[in-house]
């Protein structure tokens, strides 16, 4: 018998987006430390002996200066998917034309620098719409992973709107940043979205805690850390044997500021856990996904699309977005 697979992905999202998410002045230029965060990256990745998925926004694969950097994550093995091409939050807003736009150019560009097609989505800031996962299917995409299906959506929302310098306006734009309450009653375990047009799309959920749908992702785990790493380590374990108790194959999101430290993007000392070193983060990144390893056979996105899709249960696990 085979070991229950566990999906990792990471999101590439740059200083600049990080920046203009917060209402920053300068991130038009768009600053970027793919030349710091690329290395880090697949140092530790390769000390576990992993490969995963970067999501990668396309305005970063545009950038000539970023390519490099990009190049050498493919050519350790790693697998690239579209995370849109402006990284704007508010996907659910656009027209099915401006999404088939955003969509295709970030394609383009990340093709372009990687020479992979992408075959899977996340939106930016769990932003999603039935018009984008048509999109999707138009392109030959095999999953979406926009969706986080957790209750804390809207208190992450409130903790953000109460950190960040907005007008009014960039309130309004923001207003579903990081999920509604309806999110929260989603399923945790992947499941097949019917959409509209009488076709499914696979939905791979970046997963919560099964039932209490509390975050395990490695920012949220980070953040426990600084209260005590065996509360940490408690709660990981406890994640992980919720996970199998359910028989819920985990698809485990990581970000950039997970290794990066306030050392290594000195512009976002204001994102919390940035106070930390990159070599505190490293190390406990290095904790984190060696014990997802001990459980899991962990893959790339696409690698656990393709699993799950083979299997004759996904058939019985949809939800009809019909009648939205
Ligand atoms: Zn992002």
């Amino acid at each position: 018998m085979s070991a229950s697979k566990a999906s990792v992905s990471l999101d590439v999202d740059n200083l600049w987006s990080y920046m203009k998410t917060h209402g920053d002045a300068g991130w038009e230029s768009r600053p970027s430390y793919y030349d710091v965060f690329f290395p880090a990256a697949l140092e530790a990745l390769d000390a576990l002996g992993i490969k995963i998925t970067f999501f990668i926004v396309g305005i970063d694969a545009a950038a000539e200066a970023n390519r490099a950097a990009l190049r050498t994550a493919v050519d350790a093995g790693h697998e690239v998917g579209n995370h849109s091409h402006e990284h704007e939050p508010w996907l659910h807003r656009y027209t099915r034309e401006q999404l088939a736009q955003e969509i295709a150019t970030a394609e383009g560009h990340i093709l372009a620098a990687t020479g992979q097609k992408t075959v899977g989505f996340r939106g930016p800031g769990f932003s999603w719409s039935p018009d984008l996962l048509e999109v999707l299917l138009d392109r030959g995409y095999i999953y979406d992973a926009s969706t986080l299906p957790t209750y804390l959506g809207p208190l992450a929302r409130a903790y953000y709107f109460w950190t960040a310098k907005l007008t009014p306006e960039q309130r309004e734009e923001r207003g579903a940043l990081f999920g509604t309450v309806r999110d929260g009653l989603r399923p945790v375990a992947p499941y097949r979205w019917r959409l509209p047009s009488g076709r499914s799309l696979l939905e791979i959920p970046v997963t919560t805690v099964p039932v209490i749908k509390t975050p395990f992702h490695l920012s949220y785990l980070l953040y426990l850390s600084r209260y005590s790493e065996t509360l940490m380590m408690a709660y990981l374990r406890t994640a992980i044997a919720s996970c199998r108790l359910m028989g819920v194959e985990p698809s485990f999101l990581l970000h950039p500021l997970d290794l990066l430290g306030g050392d290594q993007a000195p512009a976002l000392r204001f994102f919390p856990g940035m106070d930390l070193s990159g070599r505190v983060k490293a190390r406990t990144f290095h904790r984190v996904l060696r014990v997802l390893k001990d459980h899991f056979d962990l893959v790339n996105m696409s690698t656990h699309a393709r699993a799950i899709l083979s299997r004759p249960t996904l058939q019985d696990r949809a939800i009809d977005l019909c009648a939205a």
